[in-house]
């Protein structure tokens, strides 16, 4: 506890000076497609990582418990092939993460939706491949997605804003009741505004970076726009996973514009 405490008070005192120069800091490199955007990071991958992964640990046990966790063992096989074909570009933009700890599970659910978690830990809801009758192709643009956050923390990119705007006490006293339960780590996750939705900018980078990891994994990127029409068409009941995200329509346009960028990379490996 006292080391927790004496790492995030030192953490306190040394953001405001360190500020101007973690603000010039980006998590990947640009890719052909450019996401070169500057982050604030005042918090650490770690201090994300070890709240991240407490939650994502409850998750997992609560679908488990629940019978809904990896149900379909073809279903699950599929998406984890997708998913290490895409994990291998990731040494594009960013070299140290084909090391990390990555997982890959469904929860039965009706919800049309997919999220990752910070440090690769994807999860997809079957409703999301079932009612959507989704391709392997449409798969892996979710999941390019969903990995392009992880890789650029955008996670921790919202800690750091909470941080620099909350205060650094309110976040120190929060964090130090970790151990305590779920309640205490509900609390912290929320007062680092972790289970608030992506921003727009953040949301239009991960489209970005995840059409260049589908190109160069081998999957035609016009299926990102197929996807996003399928996701249109649901319609009437807005599906969670379109809901915290911006607007469809200005999201296809921004992909069909950046389809001719990344063509190369998908014809390179079909031929
Ligand atoms: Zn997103």
């Amino acid at each position: 506890m006292k080391t927790l405490k004496h790492s995030l008070l030192t953490l306190a005192v040394s953001a405001a000076a360190i500020m101007p120069i973690v603000g010039c800091t980006s998590t990947t490199s640009a890719g052909v497609v450019g996401a070169d955007r500057k982050q604030l990071l005042l918090v650490s991958s770690q201090e994300i990582l070890q709240l991240s992964n407490q939650a994502y640990a409850e998750t997992i046990n609560q679908a488990r418990r629940a019978g809904k966790l990896d149900n379909n063992y073809e279903q699950v096989k599929r998406l984890r092939k997708i998913a290490d074909k895409l994990i291998t570009q990731t040494e594009v933009l960013r070299p140290d993460a084909k090391n990390w700890d990555w997982k890959v599970h469904t929860i039965t659910s009706d919800s049309i939706n997919a999220y990752v978690m910070p440090g690769g830990k994807i999860v997809f809801y079957t409703g999301i491949i079932e009612k959507l009758r989704l391709t392997d192709a449409e798969i892996a643009a979710i999941m390019g997605h969903e990995i392009a956050h992880a890789l650029r923390e955008h996670s921790r990119e919202k800690a750091s804003r909470s941080f620099a705007t909350q205060g650094v006490l309110q976040l120190a006293t929060g964090a130090l009741g970790l151990s305590s339960g779920q309640a205490q780590l509900a609390g912290v996750i929320s007062q680092l505004g972790l289970d608030l939705p992506h921003s727009r900018s953040q949301e239009s980078e991960a489209d970005k970076i995840g059409l260049e990891l589908m190109a160069r994994a081998g999957y035609d990127p016009n299926a990102s726009v197929s996807l996003w029409k399928k996701m249109q068409a649901t319609g009437g009941s807005v599906p969670q996973f379109l809901s915290t995200h911006p607007s469809s329509t200005t999201r296809i346009s921004q992909l069909q514009s950046l389809i001719p960028t990344v063509m190369p990379l998908f014809q390179g490996t079909t031929r």
